[in-house]
């Protein structure tokens, strides 16, 4: 099937919208409906004007295109449904019909360009874009910013500054095309997916997880030549972009012989172990999209599911976990994160209520509608002070830097930190 045929085939189909049937067990679920307590903002809301668009009753108005906007795509709605509704894949595709019929002002398409197509993509403008961001942490600009005040008069724009990524060098682009050696005697054959915004602004994460992968038995390929995965793409209906993108992957990823391709991002996973749906239509690529996500595993999914080196040492701190959207609901993955932290010693776990509930995050959602992300994540950060944790454990970027934004605004100041990087400092806590 050619592009455009792909791009106008793009829409919410009524055989998968019609598997709702209006109970409404998905209400509660839903951050937006629990937060605007709106029919029109909630899952059974959002099918219902799916269905009016696809069955021709009404247009893509202003207010669909709104309503559809404010869902964060967390799919917590899909996890409640007992009928097997596929939100996610409903509103990713109403989103890409959007994107296909809608024109919006210069600005915000200039916007989407600059991020879409040039920056995540792009190694090159990732690394100068990083080096930027360096500076403007490293002359003071933003201490200034932030302490002075200076972006107070400019609405949202000063709690937007909160959530930028710190740098951290050195990139991680330095590491790609290396082999890390297992520790010991070689179990497993992984590849390891760097991610894109990660390289520059997770770098300590990804050696974190690289360490902790050899700790257990691991020959760890970060292959040079990878790239974005996507999701943000997905996510925000440019799903033809977002195809070139995971074609690229699956040629990088199938060209070594791999027990299993490695993701630290939740976000990235979900969208990794769907190449195959985005790639359905494609004669070339299906087949080998079917062997790749064959292949995608979690960290904590694939820590979780081989014999753990039982070498941890303490840590003794108070820690609670929050879900991340695309872990819980997106690959259903609960059990092993909190598997991996029950094994470290003398780390106290405390449950966090409603913890899969999405925290504002939900990729570039928490700046685009920052009002709504501030607000789910206050909510958050009282659940959090209810637990008594000082350590907040997740299993995503996103949610890393959204709750790391929380935890200076609302909360008291607790750590923030990846399950995987718990993980890595218990095992350098050993002593034999
Ligand atoms: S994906 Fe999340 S925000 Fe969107 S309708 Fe479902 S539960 Fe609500
Ligand atoms: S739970 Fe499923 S079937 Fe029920 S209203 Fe929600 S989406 Fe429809």
């Amino acid at each position: 099937m050619a592009v455009a045929e792909i791009a106008r085939a793009e829409a919410p189909k009524l055989f998968d919208l019609d598997r709702c049937v209006h109970c409404g067990l998905c209400l509660n679920a839903c951050p937006t409906y629990r937060e605007l307590g709106l029919e029109a903002d909630s899952p059974r809301g959002r099918v219902y004007q799916m269905v009016q668009v696809a069955e021709q009753r009404t247009t893509l108005t202003p207010s669909y295109v709104e309503h559809i906007g404010l869902c964060l795509a967390c799919r917590a709605c899909e996890t409640a449904c007992p009928s097997g509704v596929q939100y996610g894949r409903l509103v990713e595709a109403a989103r890409a019909q959007i994107e296909t019929h809608v024109k919006r002002g210069i600005l915000v398409r200039l916007l989407r360009r600059l991020v879409f197509d040039l920056l995540l993509p792009s190694p090159v403008a990732l690394r100068i874009a990083g080096a930027l961001l360096y500076l403007y942490e490293m002359s003071g600009l933003r201490r200034l910013v932030r302490f002075a005040g200076l972006l107070k008069p400019f609405g949202n724009l000063d709690r937007i500054e909160r959530l930028t990524p710190r740098v951290e060098v050195p990139f991680f682009f330095s590491r790609l095309g290396e082999v890390f050696p297992p520790e010991g005697e070689r179990r497993y054959r992984v590849a390891f997916v760097a991610g894109c915004i990660a390289n520059v602004c997770f770098a300590r994460l990804n050696e974190a997880t690289v360490r902790v992968l050899q700790k257990n038995g691991c020959e760890v390929t970060v292959p040079d030549d990878q790239g974005c995965c996507g999701a943000l793409h997905v996510h925000s209906g440019l799903r033809d972009k977002a195809r070139q993108l995971a074609r690229k992957n699956i040629d990088v990823f199938l060209k070594g012989d791999y027990d299993a391709i490695i993701t630290n991002a939740a976000g990235c996973g979900s969208t990794l172990k769907e190449y195959h749906e985005l790639l359905a239509g494609d004669a070339e690529y299906a087949g080998p999209a079917q062997r790749f996500v064959k292949l995608v595993r979690d960290v904590s999914e694939f820590l979780a599911s081989i014999e753990l080196n039982p070498n941890l040492g303490p840590v003794p701190v108070t820690a609670t976990y929050q879900d991340s959207c695309h872990l819980a609901h997106g690959q259903r993955i609960r059990i092993p994160p909190r598997k991996l932290l029950a094994a470290i010693p003398e780390l106290k776990f405390r449950e966090l209520p409603l913890a899969d509930l999405c925290c504002g995050s939900a990729g570039v959602y928490n700046i685009v509608h920052n009002d709504l992300a501030m607000s789910l994540l206050e909510k958050k950060m009282q659940r959090v002070a209810e637990t008594g944790a000082d350590v907040i454990l997740t299993a995503n970027p996103g949610c890393l830097l959204q709750l790391r934004a929380g935890a200076a605004m609302f909360g008291r100041g607790e750590r923030v930190a990846h399950v995987v990087e718990i993980l890595d400092e218990s095992y350098r806590a050993w002593r034999a």
